[in-house]
Protein backbone atom coordinates (compact mmCIF):
# COMPACT_ATOMS: atom_id res chain seq x y z
CA UNK A 1 0.00 0.00 0.00
CA UNK A 2 1.08 3.37 -0.92
CA UNK A 3 2.24 5.18 2.44
CA UNK A 4 2.33 8.95 0.49
CA UNK A 5 -0.62 8.79 -1.20
CA UNK A 6 -2.07 12.04 0.66
CA UNK A 7 -0.81 15.32 0.65
CA UNK A 8 -0.67 17.59 4.13
CA UNK A 9 -2.05 21.17 3.19
CA UNK A 10 -1.82 23.38 6.04
CA UNK A 11 -4.83 26.04 5.62
CA UNK A 12 -4.25 29.42 7.83
CA UNK A 13 -7.25 30.10 10.00
CA UNK A 14 -8.38 33.42 12.18
CA UNK A 15 -8.47 31.56 15.37
CA UNK A 16 -6.02 31.42 18.08
CA UNK A 17 -4.94 27.74 17.59
CA UNK A 18 -3.18 29.11 13.77
CA UNK A 19 -3.16 26.73 11.48
CA UNK A 20 -4.55 23.77 10.62
CA UNK A 21 -3.59 20.81 8.34
CA UNK A 22 -6.30 19.35 5.43
CA UNK A 23 -5.10 16.52 4.13
CA UNK A 24 -5.45 15.34 0.34
CA UNK A 25 -5.61 11.48 -0.75
CA UNK A 26 -4.55 12.57 -4.83
CA UNK A 27 -5.30 9.38 -6.92
CA UNK A 28 -7.58 8.11 -9.38
CA UNK A 29 -10.04 10.00 -6.65
CA UNK A 30 -9.65 13.17 -4.87
CA UNK A 31 -10.39 12.78 -1.08
CA UNK A 32 -10.24 15.81 1.18
CA UNK A 33 -9.99 15.17 4.98
CA UNK A 34 -10.89 18.50 6.40
CA UNK A 35 -10.69 21.44 4.10
CA UNK A 36 -10.38 24.12 6.66
CA UNK A 37 -12.31 27.83 7.54
CA UNK A 38 -14.52 29.35 5.41
CA UNK A 39 -12.01 32.10 4.46
CA UNK A 40 -11.12 33.97 0.97
CA UNK A 41 -7.45 33.11 2.27
CA UNK A 42 -7.87 29.01 3.01
CA UNK A 43 -10.00 28.91 -0.36
CA UNK A 44 -6.99 30.64 -2.10
CA UNK A 45 -4.27 28.66 -0.39
CA UNK A 46 -5.70 24.76 -1.00
CA UNK A 47 -6.87 25.88 -4.82
CA UNK A 48 -2.55 27.03 -5.45
CA UNK A 49 -1.65 23.39 -3.36
CA UNK A 50 -3.90 21.31 -5.54
CA UNK A 51 -2.74 23.62 -8.74
CA UNK A 52 0.68 22.83 -7.73
CA UNK A 53 -0.10 19.13 -7.64
CA UNK A 54 -1.70 19.41 -10.96
CA UNK A 55 -5.55 18.97 -9.53
CA UNK A 56 -8.47 21.91 -9.65
CA UNK A 57 -10.84 22.46 -6.80
CA UNK A 58 -13.59 21.32 -9.20
CA UNK A 59 -11.60 18.10 -9.36
CA UNK A 60 -12.67 17.13 -5.58
CA UNK A 61 -14.56 13.94 -5.32
CA UNK A 62 -15.22 13.76 -1.78
CA UNK A 63 -14.48 15.44 1.54
CA UNK A 64 -14.38 13.78 5.18
CA UNK A 65 -15.04 15.76 8.10
CA UNK A 66 -13.12 14.54 11.80
CA UNK A 67 -15.57 17.02 13.69
CA UNK A 68 -18.41 19.56 12.83
CA UNK A 69 -15.84 22.43 14.24
CA UNK A 70 -15.33 25.59 11.71
CA UNK A 71 -11.47 25.81 11.46
CA UNK A 72 -12.13 22.07 10.19
CA UNK A 73 -15.59 21.98 8.31
CA UNK A 74 -16.15 25.32 7.15
CA UNK A 75 -14.79 25.57 3.28
CA UNK A 76 -16.84 22.54 2.84
CA UNK A 77 -19.99 24.50 1.73
CA UNK A 78 -17.77 26.57 -0.72
CA UNK A 79 -15.88 23.63 -2.07
CA UNK A 80 -19.29 21.72 -3.19
CA UNK A 81 -20.33 24.43 -4.75
CA UNK A 82 -17.54 24.12 -7.51
CA UNK A 83 -17.49 20.52 -7.72
CA UNK A 84 -18.89 17.35 -6.88
CA UNK A 85 -17.88 16.58 -4.88
CA UNK A 86 -19.67 14.42 -1.88
CA UNK A 87 -19.78 15.33 1.77
CA UNK A 88 -18.96 12.64 4.73
CA UNK A 89 -19.33 12.56 8.38
CA UNK A 90 -20.71 11.16 11.11
CA UNK A 91 -24.37 11.01 11.76
CA UNK A 92 -23.82 13.15 15.18
CA UNK A 93 -22.23 15.64 13.32
CA UNK A 94 -25.09 16.47 10.92
CA UNK A 95 -27.65 18.77 12.56
CA UNK A 96 -24.41 20.98 13.45
CA UNK A 97 -22.91 20.79 9.70
CA UNK A 98 -26.46 21.45 8.33
CA UNK A 99 -27.54 24.47 10.22
CA UNK A 100 -24.91 26.05 12.73
CA UNK A 101 -26.15 29.34 13.45
CA UNK A 102 -29.71 27.23 14.30
CA UNK A 103 -26.72 25.07 16.84
CA UNK A 104 -25.28 28.20 18.16
CA UNK A 105 -28.95 29.63 19.40
CA UNK A 106 -29.84 26.33 20.92
CA UNK A 107 -26.39 26.22 22.65
CA UNK A 108 -27.09 29.47 24.00
CA UNK A 109 -30.32 28.88 25.06
CA UNK A 110 -29.12 26.13 27.04
CA UNK A 111 -25.82 27.20 28.42
CA UNK A 112 -27.02 30.85 29.48
CA UNK A 113 -29.05 29.60 32.57
CA UNK A 114 -26.46 26.46 32.77
CA UNK A 115 -23.18 28.29 33.79
CA UNK A 116 -25.58 30.37 35.61
CA UNK A 117 -26.53 27.15 37.94
CA UNK A 118 -23.09 26.86 38.32
CA UNK A 119 -22.50 29.71 39.53
CA UNK A 120 -21.41 32.24 37.29
CA UNK A 121 -22.54 35.58 37.29
CA UNK A 122 -25.89 35.82 35.18
CA UNK A 123 -24.63 38.65 33.40
CA UNK A 124 -20.90 36.87 32.58
CA UNK A 125 -22.94 34.20 31.64
CA UNK A 126 -24.83 36.04 28.94
CA UNK A 127 -21.63 37.66 27.74
CA UNK A 128 -19.81 34.24 27.59
CA UNK A 129 -22.69 32.68 25.28
CA UNK A 130 -22.38 35.39 23.05
CA UNK A 131 -18.77 35.36 22.32
CA UNK A 132 -19.23 32.89 19.40
CA UNK A 133 -21.30 35.10 17.35
CA UNK A 134 -19.01 36.97 15.64
CA UNK A 135 -17.17 33.72 14.34
CA UNK A 136 -20.06 32.99 12.28
CA UNK A 137 -18.50 33.85 9.05
CA UNK A 138 -16.18 31.48 9.31
CA UNK A 139 -18.78 28.39 8.67
CA UNK A 140 -21.26 27.88 6.27
CA UNK A 141 -24.01 25.30 6.34
CA UNK A 142 -23.29 22.71 4.57
CA UNK A 143 -25.61 19.31 3.98
CA UNK A 144 -23.63 15.71 4.65
CA UNK A 145 -24.51 13.50 1.21
CA UNK A 146 -23.49 9.91 3.57
CA UNK A 147 -22.67 9.69 7.17
CA UNK A 148 -20.66 7.02 8.03
CA UNK A 149 -19.86 4.86 11.93
CA UNK A 150 -18.12 3.20 13.71
CA UNK A 151 -16.29 0.22 11.92
CA UNK A 152 -17.54 1.21 8.68
CA UNK A 153 -14.69 1.67 5.75
CA UNK A 154 -13.97 4.31 3.43
CA UNK A 155 -12.25 4.03 0.20
CA UNK A 156 -10.10 6.88 -0.51
CA UNK A 157 -7.70 5.27 -2.49
CA UNK A 158 -6.75 3.26 0.54
CA UNK A 159 -9.26 2.36 3.00
CA UNK A 160 -9.57 4.01 5.82
CA UNK A 161 -11.58 2.31 9.09
CA UNK A 162 -13.83 4.38 10.77
CA UNK A 163 -13.51 5.10 14.71
CA UNK A 164 -16.32 7.14 16.46
CA UNK A 165 -14.44 9.32 19.09
CA UNK A 166 -16.85 11.74 20.80
CA UNK A 167 -15.59 14.23 23.23
CA UNK A 168 -13.37 16.82 22.00
CA UNK A 169 -16.96 17.08 20.12
CA UNK A 170 -19.61 14.86 19.11
CA UNK A 171 -19.84 13.22 15.99
CA UNK A 172 -16.02 13.46 16.49
CA UNK A 173 -14.32 10.61 13.92
CA UNK A 174 -10.75 9.47 13.44
CA UNK A 175 -9.55 7.78 10.37
CA UNK A 176 -7.47 4.98 10.83
CA UNK A 177 -5.50 3.14 8.01
CA UNK A 178 -5.42 -0.40 9.00
CA UNK A 179 -2.99 -1.54 6.73
CA UNK A 180 0.42 0.55 8.29
CA UNK A 181 -1.94 1.76 11.54
CA UNK A 182 -1.68 5.47 10.59
CA UNK A 183 -4.74 7.29 11.52
CA UNK A 184 -6.32 10.94 10.90
CA UNK A 185 -7.44 12.12 14.36
CA UNK A 186 -8.85 15.71 13.44
CA UNK A 187 -8.53 17.36 17.21
CA UNK A 188 -9.23 13.86 19.22
CA UNK A 189 -5.30 13.56 19.41
CA UNK A 190 -2.60 16.35 19.06
CA UNK A 191 0.74 16.47 19.24
CA UNK A 192 1.41 18.95 21.62
CA UNK A 193 -1.96 20.92 22.77
CA UNK A 194 -4.52 18.66 25.26
CA UNK A 195 -7.76 19.49 23.45
CA UNK A 196 -10.36 20.91 25.58
CA UNK A 197 -13.54 18.78 25.38
CA UNK A 198 -16.02 21.60 24.98
CA UNK A 199 -19.35 21.01 26.57
CA UNK A 200 -21.93 21.03 24.22
CA UNK A 201 -25.49 19.58 23.80
CA UNK A 202 -26.34 16.05 23.36
CA UNK A 203 -26.38 15.40 20.45
CA UNK A 204 -30.30 15.36 18.81
CA UNK A 205 -31.34 17.22 22.29
CA UNK A 206 -31.74 21.09 23.28
CA UNK A 207 -31.78 20.26 27.11
CA UNK A 208 -29.35 17.78 27.91
CA UNK A 209 -25.20 18.84 28.11
CA UNK A 210 -22.86 16.21 27.11
CA UNK A 211 -20.47 14.84 29.37
CA UNK A 212 -17.56 15.84 27.39
CA UNK A 213 -14.30 14.60 29.90
CA UNK A 214 -15.40 11.35 30.68
CA UNK A 215 -16.96 10.84 27.25
CA UNK A 216 -13.32 12.24 25.83
CA UNK A 217 -11.21 9.75 28.18
CA UNK A 218 -13.26 6.96 26.62
CA UNK A 219 -12.72 7.45 23.54
CA UNK A 220 -8.85 8.02 23.91
CA UNK A 221 -8.72 4.44 25.68
CA UNK A 222 -10.69 2.94 22.60
CA UNK A 223 -8.65 4.12 20.23
CA UNK A 224 -5.98 2.05 22.22
CA UNK A 225 -7.89 -1.27 22.85
CA UNK A 226 -8.58 -1.36 18.62
CA UNK A 227 -7.47 -4.53 16.88
CA UNK A 228 -5.79 -1.93 14.88
CA UNK A 229 -2.21 -0.73 16.05
CA UNK A 230 -2.33 2.64 15.57
CA UNK A 231 1.10 4.20 15.57
CA UNK A 232 1.45 7.72 13.56
CA UNK A 233 -1.49 10.05 13.77
CA UNK A 234 -2.14 12.95 11.01
CA UNK A 235 -3.56 15.46 13.60
CA UNK A 236 -5.54 18.60 12.55
CA UNK A 237 -3.36 20.90 13.93
CA UNK A 238 0.21 21.39 13.58
CA UNK A 239 2.68 18.43 13.72
CA UNK A 240 2.64 14.53 13.20
CA UNK A 241 2.17 12.49 16.30
CA UNK A 242 4.93 9.97 16.36
CA UNK A 243 2.91 7.46 18.34
CA UNK A 244 -1.13 8.07 19.01
CA UNK A 245 -1.32 5.30 21.45
CA UNK A 246 1.76 6.80 23.46
CA UNK A 247 0.11 10.67 23.50
CA UNK A 248 -3.33 8.61 24.33
CA UNK A 249 -2.10 7.73 27.60
CA UNK A 250 0.13 10.82 28.07
CA UNK A 251 -3.16 13.14 27.45
CA UNK A 252 -5.12 10.45 30.06
CA UNK A 253 -2.42 10.79 32.66
CA UNK A 254 -2.53 14.95 32.56
CA UNK A 255 -6.30 14.98 33.38
CA UNK A 256 -6.34 11.88 35.70
CA UNK A 257 -3.48 15.08 37.24
CA UNK A 258 -5.39 18.12 36.91
CA UNK A 259 -8.58 16.10 38.62
CA UNK A 260 -6.92 15.46 41.68
CA UNK A 261 -5.62 18.70 41.98
CA UNK A 262 -9.12 19.94 41.59
CA UNK A 263 -10.14 17.24 44.44
CA UNK A 264 -7.66 18.37 46.46
CA UNK A 265 -9.28 22.55 46.20
CA UNK A 266 -12.43 20.83 47.10
CA UNK A 267 -10.93 19.55 49.90
CA UNK A 268 -9.42 22.52 51.48
CA UNK A 269 -12.03 25.64 50.43
CA UNK A 270 -15.39 23.55 49.44
CA UNK A 271 -18.62 23.41 49.15
CA UNK A 272 -17.42 25.32 46.19
CA UNK A 273 -19.62 26.27 42.97
CA UNK A 274 -17.72 24.94 39.42
CA UNK A 275 -17.59 28.87 38.89
CA UNK A 276 -16.24 29.63 42.46
CA UNK A 277 -13.34 26.52 41.50
CA UNK A 278 -12.58 28.26 37.95
CA UNK A 279 -11.87 31.51 39.80
CA UNK A 280 -9.60 30.18 42.20
CA UNK A 281 -7.83 27.75 39.25
CA UNK A 282 -7.76 30.61 36.84
CA UNK A 283 -7.83 33.80 38.46
CA UNK A 284 -7.22 35.94 35.50
CA UNK A 285 -8.81 34.33 32.75
CA UNK A 286 -9.95 36.40 29.60
CA UNK A 287 -13.95 36.54 28.69
CA UNK A 288 -13.13 34.98 25.45
CA UNK A 289 -11.78 32.06 27.97
CA UNK A 290 -14.27 32.15 30.69
CA UNK A 291 -16.17 29.28 28.33
CA UNK A 292 -13.47 26.64 27.64
CA UNK A 293 -12.28 27.68 31.57
CA UNK A 294 -16.48 26.41 32.74
CA UNK A 295 -15.98 23.52 30.57
CA UNK A 296 -12.41 22.27 31.89
CA UNK A 297 -13.66 22.82 35.56
CA UNK A 298 -17.24 20.72 35.04
CA UNK A 299 -15.41 17.88 33.02
CA UNK A 300 -13.38 17.41 35.98
CA UNK A 301 -15.88 17.50 38.26
CA UNK A 302 -18.28 14.81 36.19
CA UNK A 303 -15.25 12.81 36.65
CA UNK A 304 -15.17 13.08 40.22
CA UNK A 305 -18.78 12.73 40.58
CA UNK A 306 -18.50 9.22 38.45
CA UNK A 307 -16.11 8.16 40.60
CA UNK A 308 -18.79 9.17 43.64
CA UNK A 309 -16.38 11.56 45.30
CA UNK A 310 -18.33 14.61 45.09
CA UNK A 311 -21.38 15.90 46.51
CA UNK A 312 -23.83 17.93 45.06
CA UNK A 313 -26.24 20.37 46.29
CA UNK A 314 -28.54 22.94 45.20
CA UNK A 315 -29.37 25.96 47.29
CA UNK A 316 -31.22 29.14 44.64
CA UNK A 317 -30.86 26.74 41.44
CA UNK A 318 -26.93 27.10 42.16
CA UNK A 319 -25.00 23.71 42.50
CA UNK A 320 -22.42 23.77 44.75
CA UNK A 321 -19.53 20.65 44.60
CA UNK A 322 -18.25 19.13 48.34
CA UNK A 323 -15.76 16.00 48.48
CA UNK A 324 -18.06 13.01 49.83
ZN1 LIG B 1 -12.06 21.07 17.14
ZN1 LIG C 1 -9.38 22.40 15.38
Amino acid sequence: MNETAFERIEIPTPFHIGSMNCYAFLGADITLVDPGPATDEAYDTLRSRLEAEGYGLDDIDRILVTHPHMDHFGLASRLKAVSDAELLAHEDAVDQLADPDGYLAREQAFFEPFLASMGMPEQVAGTTVELPEPYATFREPVTVDETFTEGERVDVGDELEIVHTPGHSPGSACFVDPVDGTAFTGDHVLAEISPNPLLTLEPGTSEQRTRSLPTYLESLRRLRKLDIDVGVGYAGHRGTIPDVVERAVEIVDHHHDRKEAFADVLEADGPMTAYQLMRDRFPDLPATEMFPGMCEVIGHLDLLEDEGRVEITETDGVRRYELA
